[in-house]
């Protein structure tokens, strides 16, 4: 293990050993299908409770209409049940995304896509869209997509521009004021020190993402709820196939304990806001996961399960959540 790995795990180890054992969380924006069966069991142990699956591009674009199809319904299949198997509810946003926006011809056949997934169970918002270059064709369907929320009656999960992010975040919050959409149905993604207060202001929700090296780091949020408070504000990981963490709600909230921040703070920024802002879609209740589901890791989705030859699958009715993760994580 070199250096860098081993003092990351003992950060983990002393982070985690602030944590409450009681202590439930949500991530409101990780991209699950980049990552292994290893993270859900992780998160299960951290605490995490119910994560939120946005849609996204995969890292090339598609080239074909059919490959959004097959994603918006393995996030709607797939990775549900396989979340399920390590007893975490998974939900999503369904969007066209700002960078393939670009590809007129498919955003076109991507637009009338939509409406037939917007509205299937587990759905808790249109998402994630948004600028990212700021071109005329990411606008156009940025607008489109607006107009379908609105619709629709879901709340909308913005992207925010990594590039000329301040003017960008400004622009995506002044036009779905165009659209009617009213702020406290529109969870504004990847804050900084730089829109944090344009975004409250507005009556939006301010969430953060947390990567390990770059945009917020945990320190950095500990900050902002000091000087904010934590009406509003939400923390994911935005985890997805790059170098990203899954645990950074977890490992966030116990830095804020650390530093000082009340537990109810704490539970408002890294569970109860993500829940109050998302569960506006009517899709989305903490009785989903209070009462912990049976896991049967031999239940198969569509002849597939989680298990790999050798395995001990994990089967029970368990009573408590603690009980729940001393079983998923052996
Ligand atoms: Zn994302």
């Amino acid at each position: 293990m070199t250096s860098a790995a081993n003092l990351c795990r003992q950060t983990n180890l002393i982070l985690f050993t602030m944590a409450p054992e009681k202590m439930m969380f949500i991530d409101p924006h990780i991209h699950m299908t980049s990552r292994t069966t290893d993270d859900y069991a992780r998160m299960q142990e951290a605490g995490i409770v119910a994560i939120i699956e946005p849609s996204f591009w995969l890292g090339q674009p598609r080239t074909e209409i059919g490959s959004f199809k097959d994603y918006f319904s393995s996030l709607l299949g797939w990775e549900r049940f396989r979340a399920s198997q390590f007893g975490i509810k998974h939900y999503c946003t369904i969007g066209l995304n700002s960078k393939e926006a670009n590809n007129e011809a498919l955003a076109e056949q991507v637009m009338e896509l939509l409406p037939l997934f917007v509205l299937k169970e587990g759905v808790v918002g249109v998402g994630e869209i948004g600028y990212d270059d700021q071109t005329a064709a990411e606008d156009k369907y940025y607008r489109l997509q607006l107009d379908l929320a609105k619709e629709v009656g879901l709340p909308v999960q913005i992207h925010t521009p990594h590039r000329d992010k301040k003017a960008g975040t400004i622009r995506s919050m002044k036009v779905a004021m165009e659209h009617g959409i009213k702020p406290h149905m529109v969870i504004v993604d990847h804050n900084n020190e730089e829109t944090v207060k344009d975004t409250l202001d507005g009556g939006f929700w301010a969430a953060f993402t947390i990567y390990p090296n770059s945009k917020m780091g945990n320190e950095r949020m500990v900050e902002i709820v000091k000087q904010y408070g934590t009406e509003r504000i939400i923390v994911n990981s935005s985890a997805d196939w790059g170098v990203s963490d899954p645990l950074s709600v977890p490992k966030t909230a116990s830095l804020m304990l650390e530093r000082g921040i009340p537990a109810e703070d704490v539970r408002m920024v890294c569970y109860q806001n993500a829940l109050d802002a998302f569960g506006q879609s009517g899709q989305m209740n903490e009785s989903d996961w209070l009462q912990p589901a049976n896991v049967d890791q031999r239940d198969k989705f569509q002849d597939n399960s989680v298990l790999r030859g050798g395995q001990t699958p994990v089967v029970g009715e368990f009573k408590t959540r603690n009980e729940l993760k001393e079983n998923i994580v052996k």
